[in-house]
């Protein structure tokens, strides 16, 4: 399986503010790979040091086999690339942006440009600054996508796009990547992260906190239990068992997040005389919430649903 993207102990300060410290992950041809994190976490700093933007404060990064602040020219050929912010000139048309762009790259498939124009519906004849920000975001997505790159970094692609369309690029995405191609998609959104992607990294205040498959992400997220019992009963038997967090504990409800196996839980409430047990299955919602915030509150993992 041949790497695209290789990340190691990769760093990045400034001044005094540790944009990205010690993130290191690796994503292979053909695979749909998230990178997922709030506001601020670290995500476009990552972008612009992948596409050669910056320089590393420490650490290595190669894409397509290569440095990318070495062979910039080379890369850009090959990396389709979609800012979070899309810069584009407010008193061209789409159209005059499309066709800038084939002249700088030189082998554009025109067919395939027209048929994404279509897919997406691209208003291609009006000066970009009349267009909502979703009609923007096609246009971008065009650009992106029309040279047939064999690495896409999409920072927040399904920004202003109504569900038709987010299908339409997750199809889109699909294909790219059936034909062998690799998407590296950021986001701070789980929604429009899960749907597409094979494998995530999560990254919060500049660190990855976890990288595993949607799959596994889902197998580790929390279950929510709750018990209930005659009399009001003291937590910490719960609290001490390994993979269990009390949410809450009041007039003789018990709540938990499980992350571990059930038995040990369910032991101390049966020797507490459980009157009933709930349980809900695992949310990636919650599971999320928990690496976003350490300990989430019990209003954060109810506002999260
Ligand atoms: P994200 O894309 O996940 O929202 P960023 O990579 O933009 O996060 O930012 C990560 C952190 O680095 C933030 O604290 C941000 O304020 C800081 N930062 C990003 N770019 C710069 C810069 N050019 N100068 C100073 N601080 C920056």
């Amino acid at each position: 399986m041949s790497v695209v993207i290789e990340v190691e102990g990769l760093s990045k300060t400034f001044g005094n503010v540790r944009a990205v410290s010690d993130v290191g992950f690796t994503v292979t041809a053909g695979e749909v790979f998230g990178f997922l994190g709030p506001n601020g976490a670290g995500k476009s700093t990552t972008i612009r040091l992948l596409l050669g933007l910056y320089h590393a404060t420490s650490g290595r990064v190669s894409v397509l086999g290569r440095d990318p602040t070495r062979d910039v020219v080379a890369i850009h050929r090959r990396v389709g690339y979609l800012p979070g912010e899309l810069a584009l000139y407010p008193k061209l048309t789409g159209r005059q942006h499309l066709d800038f762009a084939a002249r700088v790259r030189g082998e554009v498939d025109h067919a395939y440009r027209d048929r994404l124009v279509d897919r997406f519906s691209a208003e291609l004849d009006r000066p970009v600054r009349t267009l909502s920000k979703g009609n923007r975001q096609k246009i971008g997505l065009v650009l992106a996508f029309m040279h047939r790159p064999d690495l896409l970094i999409l920072d927040e692609p399904t920004a202003g796009l109504d569900p038709l369309l987010q299908e339409e690029f997750a199809r889109l995405v699909r294909e790219t990547v059936a034909e062998g191609r690799t998407v590296f998609l950021s986001s701070h959104e789980l929604d429009e992260v899960q749907r597409v992607v094979d494998r995530l990294a999560i990254i919060k205040d500049g660190k990855i906190v976890v990288t595993d498959t949607v799959e596994g992400l889902r197998r580790a997220a929390p279950r929510t239990v709750e018990f209930t019992f005659a009399h009001p009963i003291d937590p910490a038997a719960f609290a001490e068992l390994d993979g269990v967090h009390v949410l809450s504990s009041a007039d003789g409800r018990v709540r938990l997040a499980l992350t571990g196996p059930a038995g040990p839980a369910l032991r101390v409430a049966a020797d507490l005389d459980a009157l009933d047990v709930t349980a809900r299955s695992a949310d990636l919602d919650e599971l999320f919430l928990t690496y976003y915030r350490e300990h989430p509150t019990e209003r954060e993992v109810r506002d999260a649903r």
